[in-house]
């Protein structure tokens, strides 16, 4: 007898979640409640969902353009602002900020001083280069160039000024 309803399609179901997004949907199953009666498989997927979008969610943050200082959100490495092309920090990802850069001594790229020395505690190799170093030999530097530098002055980072 209960055969009998199950085979009609359920409408209002699919009406309903039709209207509710994906991560909504997610975060209701994923409340106490809900957690047990799931079919493990699907919760698998669930949770993959909803750490997904938290994760986007904290990619979402903004940190000061290093030439213009516009907020530009940290994935991005471009900012609209001053339409350059952020250099981004070879530990996190994002792109750096101004005052906190610190260069590998062997292939030079920049890292956000304090995630690169600490990552160096770890690994002791540059993660670009691979070259075994020190965080007592980076490079630190207040800004470096735009890599689209050629199309406006910009003074020239610390690293061509250093004598022998
Ligand atoms: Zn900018
Ligand atoms: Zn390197």
């Amino acid at each position: 007898m209960m055969c009998r309803f199950l085979l009609r399609p359920c409408s209002e179901c699919q009406k309903a979640g039709l209207n509710i997004s994906a991560h909504k949907a997610a975060v209701v199953l994923m409340r106490p409640e809900y957690r047990s009666k799931l079919d493990p498989k699907y919760k698998r997927k669930i949770e993959n969902i909803v750490r997904k979008y938290q994760k986007n969610e904290e990619e979402e943050l903004n940190i000061p353009c290093p030439y213009c200082d516009v907020e530009v959100p940290q994935t991005s490495l471009y900012c609209e602002h001053c339409k350059y092309n952020l250099p981004y920090c070879i530990i996190t990802g994002y792109h750096i900020v101004r005052n906190d850069i610190a260069l590998c001594p062997k292939c030079q790229f920049p890292g956000i001083l304090a995630e690169f020395s600490r990552s160096l505690t770890t690994d002791k190799t540059c993660p670009m280069c691979l070259s075994e170093i020190s965080s007592s030999e980076l490079i630190e530097v207040e800004k470096v160039p735009p890599e689209n530098f050629d199309e406006e002055d910009v003074t020239t980072p610390n690293k061509n000024d250093s004598h022998k």
